[in-house]
């Protein structure tokens, strides 16, 4: 059978559907013997009621004196083995659903984590996708099979009530039409709360956000050092209580609203059917029906009525709850996939030319263009430094050059190919980026060195001299395990590292990647002024045969480029050499006299 991705554009709107075809599609075997069960377990209350009738009616045979004996002990015998049937089915079904729940979380999980990798990454900056994949995350796993329990548990209370119907119209048919009029109002109560539930739920995402940021800051050991230096502990929790009270005060008006509304309708039930077992007992006396009838009719009716009133709507909420779910899966499936382009002899070549022609940039939800016309060429072998000031558009330059966003117009291209239809797989080989807020892995320094490089893991050759080139190798040395050190606070046994440490790996793991474009994006900043100078004379080595790209608003560091490109407010103001920079006067001999002189005062 072909597998559903989760996350394939909907053939369906209806997410129940939706839900157990996926089911289906992963487990078949487990989900039909999972229906199966909830069916049978559905007439469980049918089969006690209609046999209680048949003793009963045996029972007052008996004493007329017509009823063979042997029949009642049959018909117990036959309610014992009832009673043992219908408990070992409820656990054969809990176990069905543990099995299921474990298949679908596997997959589920998993065809998430593809689909984020595979979206355009300015879907990221969208407030609305973000809010989304927040609610994605919590318990995503169940929800998919939580939405196909609810359903199947609804049918199995639909059953009961059709069963134990059966068995009151053959009694008393117009107590049938009673109940399920009576019925309608709490069926129509649930539906709006569960309704309102899914709304709350939507503005409640943002609350959640930010309680689980703040708590999240609170305990972490990084940000439990400010927080103690500042004393700001009762502050941020403050944040906290405040939004995690407005989440719950949201789902608490609703919850109570509905509760409310739902006592009094239940109130309304049990009155209406209070009149209902008088005239049943007017019926006994008269003689219209026997004892028998009655006492079964008292409880099938109390039964249909809990179903009708509890079960039902109950369930039927639950379905609807995970609606909200569905409709995100929906929004997600509709997120285009990035599409990347053939280039071929990209993969070959050894000599690369960069090129950004009149770029124009705007992130997602902003007014104003980020980047302004930029154009400027890279030729091969070129060391060129990117400098400005803060929030003029550097990072920025190097994200479109990475891929990970596209112009609004404009090109960005290596060797004319346009960079963002370039896949991840070739990217990868042509360029390599250090970057200033790079990733920490809380595994092992090879790890943290060898993913430049994914396919050569186990090659501690080639990581350790990556590790010497980004000069982490004295340091690893001196590890317990060496290259097999596991990193970070979350094992017993983790190293911890500085954050200069953790740099250099994260510069080494760049060199790892072998590529021939390098861009540093500010990537000493957490490196002492030393261990910033020695990083770069080798680099500066190490780049001869490389086109490099460094971003730096540090203009020390920028002289290690051959030509350096001074950007202001979004545009390329200055363009060449050091010395013909400072020549010009212009913006980078102010930024750099500004900066001397703060380091000779320093
Ligand atoms: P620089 O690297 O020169 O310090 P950036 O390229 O990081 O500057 O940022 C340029 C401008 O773009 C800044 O005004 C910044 O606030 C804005 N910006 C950066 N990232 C985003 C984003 N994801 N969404 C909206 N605006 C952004």
């Amino acid at each position: 059978m072909k597998i559903h991705k989760l996350l394939e554009k909907p053939t369906t709107k209806n997410y129940v559907i939706r839900a157990i075809k996926y089911i289906f599609s992963v487990t078949p075997a487990l989900m039909i013997s999972l229906i199966f069960i909830t069916v049978v377990n559905g007439l469980a209350a049918t089969v006690n009621a209609s046999l209680t009738h048949i003793t009963l009616d045996s029972m007052s045979n008996m004493l007329e004196n017509n009823q063979d004996f042997r029949f009642i002990i049959g018909i117990v015998a036959l309610m014992v083995l009832t009673m043992i049937f219908f408990p070992i089915l409820t656990s054969l079904e809990g176990l069905l659903r543990t099995r299921i729940t474990q298949k679908i979380n596997k997959s589920v999980k998993a065809d998430l984590m593809e689909k984020m990798s595979k979206i355009e990454y300015e879907n990221f900056d969208d407030k609305e996708i973000y809010d989304l994949s927040t609610r994605m995350l919590t318990e995503v796993e169940t929800k998919v099979s939580q939405t196909v329990f609810s359903v199947l548990s609804l049918l199995s209370n639909v059953i009961s009530a059709i069963g134990i119907s059966y068995v009151v119209i053959s009694l008393a048919w117009w107590m049938l039409p009673l109940s399920i009029v009576g019925a309608i109002p709490m069926f129509f109560v649930k539906f709006k709360s569960s309704e309102e539930l899914n709304k709350a739920e939507k503005e409640m995402t943002y609350f959640n956000r930010i309680s689980t940021y703040i708590s999240n800051i609170i305990l972490n050991k990084e940000s439990m050092k400010e927080i103690k230096l500042f004393g700001i502990l009762d502050y941020l929790k403050n944040i906290w209580r405040n939004n995690t009270e407005k989440s719950f005060k949201r789902r608490l008006i609703v919850e109570s609203k509905y509760g409310k509304r739902g006592a009094l309708v239940n109130i309304l039930y049990v009155w209406v059917g209070t009149p209902l077992t008088f005239i049943n007992i007017l019926f006994v006396i008269r003689g219209t029906l026997t004892l028998a009838d009655y006492l079964v009719l008292l409880n099938t009716v109390g039964t249909l009525g809990l179903t009708l009133v509890h079960g039902i709507p109950n369930q039927y909420g639950e379905v609807r709850k995970y609606k909200l779910f569905w409709d995100d899966l929906s929004v997600l499936s509709k997120l285009k996939d990035v599409t990347y382009k053939n280039f071929p002899g990209l993969e070959e070549s050894k000599q690369f030319e960069i090129e950004f022609k009149d770029v124009y940039f705007r992130y997602p939800q902003c007014e104003e263009d980020t980047l302004k016309g930029i154009t400027f060429t890279i030729h091969n072998g070129e060391r060129v430094a990117i400098v400005g000031e803060n929030g003029a558009g550097k990072s920025t330059i190097i994200k479109l050059l990475l891929g990970l966003y596209k112009p609004r117009s404009g090109m960005v291209t290596v060797n004319g190919c346009e960079v963002s239809a370039i896949s991840p797989q070739i990217r990868k080989k042509i360029m390599s980026c250090v970057f200033q807020d790079f990733t920490k892995y809380f595994l092992s320094v090879r790890e943290n060195i060898g993913f430049g490089d994914i396919d050569q893991i186990q090659n501690t050759e080639k990581i350790r001299d990556s590790a010497i080139k980004g000069l982490a190798d004295p340091f690893i040395q001196k590890m317990p395990q060496g290259y097999d050190t596991m990193l970070g606070n979350i094992y017993g046994e983790g190293t911890d590292i500085s954050e200069g440490q953790w740099q250099k790996l994260n510069i080494s793991k760049a060199y790892n990647m072998d590529s021939n474009i390098i861009i540093l994006d500010e990537p000493t900043a957490s490196l002492d002024p030393i261990a910033e100078a020695e990083i770069y004379h080798t680099f500066k080595n190490l780049s001869e045969e490389k086109t490099c790209l460094l971003v730096s608003h540090r203009l020390g560091s920028a002289q290690i480029g051959e030509r350096i490109l001074v950007i202001q407010d979004g545009k390329i103001v200055e363009d060449g050499n050091h010395e013909q920079l400072l020549k010009n006067n212009g913006k980078y001999a102010t930024m750099f006299q500004a900066q001397s002189k703060w380091y000779q005062e320093g």
